[in-house]
């Protein structure tokens, strides 16, 4: 292979769809993870009262006054940001499977970005309330689950840590919409990452902030970082991610020991 050649191919490498959709994932993700985790790291390792008072699990100690977790935390978190990068360009094969994902076109009217959304958003919830479900009987909670759950007061960053196979679980309800979907647009996928990990930071928050959550706005309705926090420091209940409308119908929304049922 001439010099000229080994430029052509690393050129077109570096032009081609799978990278263009592996950078355009990874920093949406990097972005979106970061900025909201930045803010939390930030009043973890600082006692601002007017902020405190939200945390949820306040008769407990803050985080970096448990050195095991937080390193357990760093060590993981590391081994998960490695992962992405090696994992996300297998996910352009799988996206582009049943389909076709536009990198590089126009982007679609707003019409089919939110239409295609509201898909996403319903189609996870449905999928991870049931596999989530399904993580919490015996073996598999032993198994696999309970990796997830060693955060009994979980933080932004905890919201990716868990077992191989739970990941799976994640990625099968965030995908499936778009994969079956025939024409996707790059530009919605990130609007969708951005959403995601938005809503799933703010579910491990451990803090139940007012305005910056749909739950905030629409309680009867949406889960949020109570709900999720509650399930993390119970090892049960509300198993649904962006609503809470499965729990009610099973039966497991719960907020509180003592109530059956709150908003
Ligand atoms: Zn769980
Ligand atoms: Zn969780």
């Amino acid at each position: 292979m001439s010099i000229n050649d080994t430029e052509l191919s690393s050129t077109s490498v570096f032009q081609s769809d799978v990278w263009l959709f592996s950078i355009y994932t990874i920093a949406t993700f990097e972005f979106v993870f970061w900025l909201c985790n930045s803010f939390l790291i930030c009043i973890e390792l600082f006692d601002f009262p007017s902020i405190d008072k939200y945390r949820i699990q306040k008769r407990k100690k803050k985080l970096r006054f448990q050195p095991h977790i937080t390193q357990l935390i760093i060590k993981q978190t590391i081994r998960h940001q490695i992962s992405i990068i090696l994992l996300t360009p297998l996910l352009y094969y799988i996206i582009n499977y049943f389909g076709h994902l536009d990198i590089r076109g126009p982007r679609p009217s707003w019409l089919t970005i939110i239409y295609q959304l509201v898909l996403f958003i319903l189609s996870e919830d449905a999928i991870f309330f049931w596999t989530h479900y399904l993580l919490h009987t015996p073996w598999l909670y032993k198994n696999v689950h309970k990796k997830h759950h060693i955060f009994k007061q979980p933080t932004g960053v905890v919201s990716v840590l868990s077992d191989p196979i739970e990941g799976l679980q994640n990625q099968l309800a965030i995908w499936f919409m778009p994969v079956l979907l025939k024409e996707k647009h790059m530009f919605t996928l990130c609007i969708w990452i951005a959403i995601r990990v938005y809503q799933t930071v703010n579910a491990h928050s451990g803090y139940n902030l007012p305005y910056v959550s749909t739950q905030y706005w629409l309680p009867w309705i949406m889960s949020g970082a109570l709900a999720h926090d509650f399930h993390h420091e119970h090892g049960k209940w509300n198993y649904g991610s962006f609503f809470n409308i499965w729990d009610r119908l099973m039966g497991t929304h719960r907020l509180s020991t003592t109530t059956k049922r709150t908003n």
